[in-house]
């Protein structure tokens, strides 16, 4: 039998088309738990491996639902230079600074969860899979007030304007401090 390691990609992803998918995708989730989930419009191209993204968003908007009580879940895009940030901002439970480094650990659980269940495999994934794509990813939390996770993308055709999150600002106050992993 061939044994095939997986190639990466490099192409176009439409973002703004991501977006939709992901809302229709996640909406029965943030209802079940009466969330607000909303992406911001965007026309940002940016170039990466069309499968893997989708995971890593997947892996974060669920993320940001699971481990949110009350409030919602806010997806947008900052555009910066040559790059773009992928932003889910968060009103959830958040990550406390110690726990901080150990998120993104295979078969690591904070132990606040209230019950959601996981095996602590998410963000393992997401960051081995942006480390092999080449994009960073930052977070940064404040316990009780939510969270926010940021993928760094190369875009396609830099320029253009600038897409928040609707609403960022009531979500968590995080006063720009970026962390990265
Ligand atoms: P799995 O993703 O394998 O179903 P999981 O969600 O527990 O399980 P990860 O996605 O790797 O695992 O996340 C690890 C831990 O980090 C979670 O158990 C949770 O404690 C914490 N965590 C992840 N995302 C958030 C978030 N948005 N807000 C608060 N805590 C989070
Ligand atoms: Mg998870």
């Amino acid at each position: 039998l061939d044994s095939q390691r997986i190639e990466f990609q490099r192409k176009p992803v439409d973002l703004g088309e991501l977006f939709r998918r992901l809302a229709v995708e996640y909406a029965p989730m943030a209802e079940a738990k009466e969330l607000r989930l909303s992406f911001a419009p965007t026309s940002a191209v940016v170039e990466s491996d069309p499968t893997f993204l989708r995971r890593i968003a997947q892996n974060l908007v669920s993320n940001a639902i699971k481990y949110t009580d009350r409030g919602g879940v806010l997806v947008g895009v900052r555009k910066r230079g040559e790059r773009a940030w992928l932003e889910i901002y968060d009103t959830g439970i958040g990550i406390a600074a110690t726990d901080r480094a150990r998120v993104f650990d295979e078969f690591q659980r904070i132990g606040r969860e209230g019950g959601a269940p996981g095996m602590g495999l998410g963000l393992s994934i997401v960051r081995r899979a942006c480390a092999k794509l080449g994009h960073p990813i930052a977070m940064d939390s404040e316990p009780g007030r939510g969270t926010v996770f940021r993928v760094s993308l190369p875009l396609v055709a830099p320029g253009g304007e600038a897409t928040r999150p609707e609403g960022a600002g009531q979500g968590p106050h995080l006063r720009g401090r970026v962390a990265l992993v």
